[in-house]
């Protein structure tokens, strides 16, 4: 592995390419590396096997033009936060570098979320600590960790205009065949007949992700828009560079 600008860490498989998928298309579009973390390989998924949900992961990162893809293991639907899973993604974090970080939820409908946010901050900030995990790479703390949005919306900090990069995320996310409903099949996910029915995998969610999309991007004067939750309030020094877009 070698350094990224960008990475994104989702707790599942499908996290990411949900909440960022827009932005980190848009990144790699405009030349930055960009990294993929999924903390759990989606083993407690009520849909799909272990070997599908990765192959689904897989080209889901190449689909968004991500450079590094990466899984660790803190336990889906038992979701770990300990020493053992700080050091590890504290490895990953000096090893890949990331100037900015796009991470999961403080508070969520799946605990897994918030459980994963805390990790992910706590990882972000041990790893530019020396004294930490000395053998695991030379320090590194990130200069920004952003939020995406999961399933419980709040005010965003800042919205990412993705309209030109809208359909390559529904590109990575049909890439989840076992999780998401297929729209081009009218038909919910794949996983078999008799498969159980998961809140993803239903149309209506499927509808939601656009029509979150469309109203968040309708507040910045885009088309489409990915939200993101910001602790520090953001450093602007150009502030023509953030003005909205669209009919005034
Ligand atoms: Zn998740």
């Amino acid at each position: 592995m070698s350094r990224v600008d960008v990475l994104a860490i989702g707790a599942h498989p499908d996290d990411v390419e949900l909440g960022c998928g827009g932005t980190l298309a848009l990144l790699a579009r405009q030349g930055r590396r960009v990294g993929i973390v999924h903390l759990t390989r989606g083993e407690a998924g009520s849909r799909g096997t272990e070997g599908e949900r990765r192959q689904e992961a897989e080209a889901a990162a190449a689909t968004l033009g991500a450079a590094e893809l990466a899984f660790l293991d803190c336990g889906d639907g038992a979701f770990r936060t300990g020493p053992a899973e700080e050091e590890a993604l504290i490895a990953v974090v000096r090893r890949l570098r990331p100037e900015i970080v796009l991470g999961p939820t403080p508070i969520d409908r799946h605990p897994d979320h918030p459980r994963a946010h805390a990790l992910v901050a706590a990882a972000c900030f041990y790893a530019g600590l020396a004294a930490r995990e000395p053998g695991s790479g030379k320090p590194h703390r990130p200069a920004a960790v952003y939020s995406f949005m999961q399933h419980d919306d709040f005010p965003p900090s800042f919205v990412v205009d993705v309209t030109t990069t809208w359909d390559t995320k529904l590109a990575a996310l049909r890439a989840y065949r076992t999780q998401l409903y297929q729209e081009d099949e009218k038909e919910e996910a794949g996983g078999g007949a008799g498969a159980p029915v998961t809140k993803v995998s239903t149309r209506e969610f499927w509808r939601m992700i656009e029509g979150r999309a469309r109203h968040f991007g309708g507040l910045i004067g885009a088309e489409l828009g990915e939200p993101f939750g910001a602790r520090y309030p953001l450093a602007v020094s150009d502030l023509f560079a953030v003005l909205p877009g669209g009919v005034r």
